[in-house]
């Protein structure tokens, strides 16, 4: 909760326009809804043009406090109206939550604010075991994502292993920005390694936006191969036949996921020659 003048400074400071080249993604910021109704001062209204850029920033300092409330208190109202609206649909609905989790999926997509899995494939609660992170990434040594992957084999046995990641990612695009950005340079360093590995087939593409969307595919066929050199993924293969991993990329200009297609049995043959790792 904001109610100083230091934390208003603070989230002033936060909300500062930050130069293109040093932004991970767009500003996303909230849009306070009826938020007319309940302030006695109207809180300006941005228009789909302006809200990314001008929502807050003119708020006086009891304006921004209203705006956090009813940016936090939506959220429980979105949740009490969708908890309605699935038992009225289905009263046996959360008994069946209740009772376990059978994903089929496990889905490994970009923390980007605008790639919700489930809304942009219909799944349901219960489909998709999920993982975000910036653009992205299959890190061997990050726990997190490894953990994951393992549980989802091992435990859930997901049948299908998706690595989604858009065009106009940030994270890729920061990667390949010739800047310091810090705590993040480790983590980007990664997509560095893939235009490396790429690095001929990408430098003869001259137009920057088809250079950078090809990055983004590579990046994603990269993060499969990444998938399928765990030990888990590899044993349940040989022993299941499943999971099949699949590499897609969604577009925001249309909504649409590409699926790049790649040849499971083909790749996880050509990284066996290096990275079998079946025998426990
Ligand atoms: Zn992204």
């Amino acid at each position: 909760m904001v109610n100083s003048r230091v934390g208003t400074r603070l989230l002033q400071s936060l909300i500062r326009p930050i130069p293109r080249t040093r932004l991970l993604s767009t500003p996303n910021l909230p849009t306070p809804r009826n938020a007319s109704s309940s302030s006695s001062t109207p809180t300006p209204q941005p228009s789909s043009q302006t809200r990314h850029t001008s929502t807050w920033r003119d708020m006086a300092e009891n304006d921004i406090t209203k705006y956090l409330r009813q940016t936090h208190n939506r959220v429980f109202e979105h949740n009490k109206a969708w908890a309605a609206d699935k038992k009225a649909k289905d009263p046996e609905f959360f008994a069946k939550l209740s009772a376990g989790q059978n994903p089929e999926y496990l889905w490994i997509g970009c923390s980007d604010s605008r790639i919700p899995a489930e809304q942009i494939t219909g799944l349901e609660p219960g489909d998709a075991f999920v993982h975000r992170n910036i653009a992205n990434l299959v890190c061997n040594t990050d726990l997190n994502v490894m953990s994951v992957i393992a549980y989802a084999v091992a435990h859930l046995k997901v049948k299908h292993i998706v690595v989604c990641g858009h065009y106009g990612c940030g994270g890729v695009k920061a990667a390949m920005t010739a800047k310091d950005l810090g705590i993040l340079n480790p983590w980007l360093r990664n997509i560095r390694d893939v235009y490396r590995l790429h690095e001929r087939e990408l430098d003869v593409i001259a137009d920057e936006t088809a250079r950078y969307d090809r990055l983004v595919e590579l990046n994603v066929l990269e993060q499969c191969r990444n998938v399928i050199k765990s030990a888990s993924v590899q044993q349940s293969y040989a022993k299941n036949k499943f999971p099949i991993v699949h590499g897609w990329v969604f577009g925001f200009h249309d909504g649409l996921l590409k699926d790049l297609e790649i040849d499971f049995e083909a790749m996880l043959r050509e990284i066996q020659k290096i990275y079998n790792l079946t025998e426990n």
